[in-house]
C-alpha cells in the first residue's frame, strides 16, 4: 500500500508536534504548515491524501484556506475546532470540508476519521469493477463500493458525509428518517448534539444532485419529521 501523505495546518506548535508525532506512527508521511499562508501554499502545490485543518490561524483563518483548496482540489478535509467554536463547524462544512473534529479529541479518533475519510478517494480511485454495486435512481447512479456518484453519466464530486448520507437513504427508499436518526446513523454518536449539521449537508447534497435544489426531486424533506429519498 502507497504511503499516505497528510498536511497539517496548525499554528500551535505543541498540537502539531503530538499529531505529527502519533501520524508518524502510524505510517504516514507528514507535512506541517503553521500559518494560513503557509499551508495553502503547500496544500495547492504538493499532493497529499488528507489535510488537518485548524480554523484559529493568523493572517488567513482556515475557512478561507478550505474555500480556496476547494476551488481547485478535492482532497479530504478535517477541521480542527475549538469547544467554543460551535457555530463554525457548520460554516466549514458550507465551505467543503468533509468532516470536523472538537479540541481536545483522543488519537485514536482522530486517526479513525483519517483513515475514514482517505478511504472514499481511494474507493473511488479504484479501477477495478468487479466489485462494484451499482444502483440506478432515475437520472443518478450510486456505485455504492465505489464512493461514486453520477448525475446524466457526470460524476458528482461529493464528499465523504455527502456521499454516505446519500447512500444511506437511497438505500432505504421512500423511508423518513428524522435529524436525530441520521446524525446517529450516518455521522456516529460522536456527533450528538448538533442537528444543524444535517440540514446544511442535506442542502449541499441538493445543490449537487437535484436540477432544482428549491424544488427537489430526490431528497425529500418531510415537514417536521426529517427526510428521505425517492425515485422521481
Ligand atoms: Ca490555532
Amino acid at each position: 500500500m502507497k504511503t499516505k501523505k497528510v498536511l497539517i495546518i496548525e499554528d500551535e506548535v505543541s498540537i502539531s508536534d503530538i499529531i505529527k508525532f502519533n501520524l508518524l506512527k502510524e505510517g504516514y508521511e507528514i507535512e506541517t504548515a503553521y500559518n494560513g499562508e503557509e499551508g495553502l501554499k503547500k496544500a495547492l502545490n504538493l499532493n497529499f491524501d488528507l489535510v488537518l485543518l485548524d480554523i484559529m490561524l493568523p493572517h488567513i483563518d482556515g475557512f478561507q484556506v478550505c474555500r480556496k483548496i476547494r476551488e481547485s482540489s478535492n482532497v479530504p478535509i478535517i477541521m480542527l475546532t475549538a469547544k467554543e467554536e460551535e457555530v463554525d463547524k457548520v460554516l466549514g462544512l458550507e465551505l467543503g470540508a468533509d468532516d470536523y473534529i472538537t479540541k481536545p479529541f483522543g488519537m485514536r479518533e482522530l486517526i479513525a476519521r483519517i483513515k475514514a475519510n482517505i478511504r472514499r478517494t481511494e474507493f473511488s480511485s479504484d479501477s477495478n469493477d468487479s466489485h462494484s454495486k451499482i444502483t440506478n435512481y432515475g437520472n443518478i447512479t450510486i456505485d455504492m463500493t465505489k464512493y461514486e456518484v453520477r448525475k446524466n453519466e457526470k460524476p458528482l464530486e461529493l464528499t465523504l458525509r455527502e456521499f454516505e448520507l446519500l447512500k444511506y437513504l437511497a438505500e432505504q427508499e421512500n423511508q423518513v428518517f428524522s435529524r436525530e436518526q441520521l446524525l446517529e446513523e450516518v455521522w456516529g454518536y460522536e456527533y450528538y448534539g448538533d442537528i444543524r449539521t444535517v440540514d446544511v449537508t442535506i442542502r449541499r447534497l441538493r445543490e449537487k444532485v437535484e436540477d432544482d435544489p428549491g424544488e427537489p426531486k430526490y431528497i425529500m424533506t418531510k415537514r417536521g419529521i426529517g427526510y428521505y429519498f425517492r425515485r422521481p
